[in-house]
């Protein structure tokens, strides 16, 4: 299996925190935006069961390393509290409303819906050398591996 590499920056209003972020691989050359505020324990159940239903639809797994699979459902149940949508919460927006309002990015992403793909690592096809065998995750392993952040 390649290395994980941490390449993630974890953001308060996309400054960067102090906090050692999850592994993510380099060669993706991206960030994940997470959470500025902690969002709702509602939100991220929310989206904690739609990403478990979403990888038995689309027959994905999730990552080996649950950490990434948790921060990006949090990130994820973020933009629903304070955008109303799903917003992908790895990508740079210049206006983060009209990107949810326009929905293209909305979890599942087109992207996604369209050829499997999945930037954020939230939903690996199987042949992915960091998808895992889970397609579970329950609360507990979201606020163990995101206590520290
Ligand atoms: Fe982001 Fe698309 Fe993955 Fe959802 S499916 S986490 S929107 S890249």
């Amino acid at each position: 299996m390649k290395a994980l590499q941490a390449s993630t920056s974890y953001s308060v209003g996309f400054g960067i925190s102090s906090v050692a972020p999850p592994p993510i691989p380099s060669h993706h050359h991206r960030h994940l935006i997470v959470a500025k505020v902690e969002p709702t324990e509602k939100s991220v159940e929310v989206m904690r069961k739609f990403s478990e239903q979403y990888a038995r639809r689309s027959g994905t797994y999730f990552c080996v390393d649950k950490g990434v699979t948790s921060v990006v459902i949090k990130g994820l149940a973020e933009h629903k509290d304070t955008l109303g949508a799903p917003l992908c919460p790895c990508r740079h927006y210049d206006d983060k409303a009209a990107e949810a309002q326009q929905g293209f990015w909305n979890c599942p992403c087109v992207p996604m819906r369209e050829r499997k793909e999945c930037h954020c690592m939230l939903f690996l096809t199987a042949d992915n050398d960091f998808a895992g065998q889970d397609q579970t995750i329950s609360s507990e392993e979201i606020k163990e591996s995101t206590s520290n952040m």
